[in-house]
């Protein structure tokens, strides 16, 4: 229902707009006690290389709520950028990868780099370096354990400041990626002034893979680019044979997706990185 008129005429207000606004107010509120609630839990993706090996997990964001049930981090992760909870959730989550990093080498696993998700909101706060660094040394994970995923928002902002803060990390042993590639609006001169490791390659580039010439053109170009910035290439969202075959032939470095494996519980992923003793294992999500 229109409760007030634009300029033009036009309705402020639509019903639908309504819907997503106090579904977005409601979530707010509830996300704010998530944490404390412990409704928040971490799950784990394979990233493996050209044999099929595993050598990196990435980290991934889970919301059980008490009555909604499970809620994806696609829906409320942007609510979290919006109402500034994203940082209070993003230092949980490295918190909380660093407790999992603990829990699985006292297992006697060997475990491989840890790739987390960090939003832009976050990692452009004040500070954000030394107080990852001070993190890890509290909790006595070493930096080579990390890696971070910035999509290329988290760009947009002061280059020279967020290049500073990015030497600042890597000289502590902590590894950077751009995920999502392809997908953001920066200029791609930016690649070659930051100390980078990774680009991760957009599902939506790989879901296209023998479509059409063209899409099948920019995943090589992109492929290309990256490797002659020296840059290695994980491939997101792979989910067939076919893309892996093709992916395989251009060089693409790594791979992530359901062709491998999905994102897994705690308990699943020791038991795939051969924990000595582990107990029930959980569901995947
Ligand atoms: P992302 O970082 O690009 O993560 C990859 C997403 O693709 C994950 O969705 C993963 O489950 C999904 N995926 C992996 N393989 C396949 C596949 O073969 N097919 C398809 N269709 N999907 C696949 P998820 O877990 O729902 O996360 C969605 C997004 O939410 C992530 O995209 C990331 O941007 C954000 N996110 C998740 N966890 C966190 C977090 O801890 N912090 C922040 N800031 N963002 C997070
Ligand atoms: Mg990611
Ligand atoms: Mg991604
Ligand atoms: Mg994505």
């Amino acid at each position: 229902e229109a409760k007030e008129s634009g300029r033009d005429g036009c309705a402020l207000y639509s019903p639908e707009l309504d819907d997503k606004a106090s579904r977005n107010l409601w979530m707010q509120n509830e996300l704010r006690h998530a944490i404390s609630r412990a409704e928040l839990f971490l799950v784990f993706q394979p990233i493996v290389d050209a044999r099929g090996e595993l050598v990196c997990a990435e980290v991934l964001l889970r919301w059980q709520h008490p009555e909604k049930g499970l809620i994806s981090p696609a829906e409320f992760i942007p609510v979290a950028e919006g109402s500034g909870l994203i940082v209070e959730i993003g230092q949980w989550v490295l918190l909380e990868v660093c407790r999992v990093i603990k829990r699985l080498e006292a297992q006697g696993c060997e475990v491989p780099p840890m790739a987390v998700n960090i939003s832009a909101r976050h990692f452009n706060q004040q500070e954000f370096a030394e107080r990852l660094i001070a993190l890890l040394k509290g909790q006595q994970v070493m930096p080579q354990q990390l890696e971070l995923e910035l999509t290329e928002y988290a760009l947009l902002t002061n280059l020279k400041l967020i290049s500073e803060r990015m030497q600042i990390l890597r000289q502590a042993g902590i590894s950077i990626a751009i995920d999502d590639f392809g997908t953001g609006y920066s200029s791609l001169s930016y690649l070659q002034s930051l100390p980078l490791s990774r680009l991760k390659l957009d599902a939506a580039f790989v879901s296209r893979i023998g479509s059409s010439d063209a899409a099948d053109a920019i995943v090589r170009a992109i492929i290309d680019m990256a490797h002659s910035l020296r840059l290695a290439v994980v491939a997101e969202g792979v989910e067939t044979q076919l893309q892996r075959d093709f992916l395989d032939e251009l060089q693409c470095d790594f791979f992530q997706g359901y062709l491998f494996s999905k994102p897994i519980g705690e308990a699943e992923f020791a038991a795939r990185l051969g924990a000595e003793t582990f107990t029930q294992p959980q569901a995947s999500a």
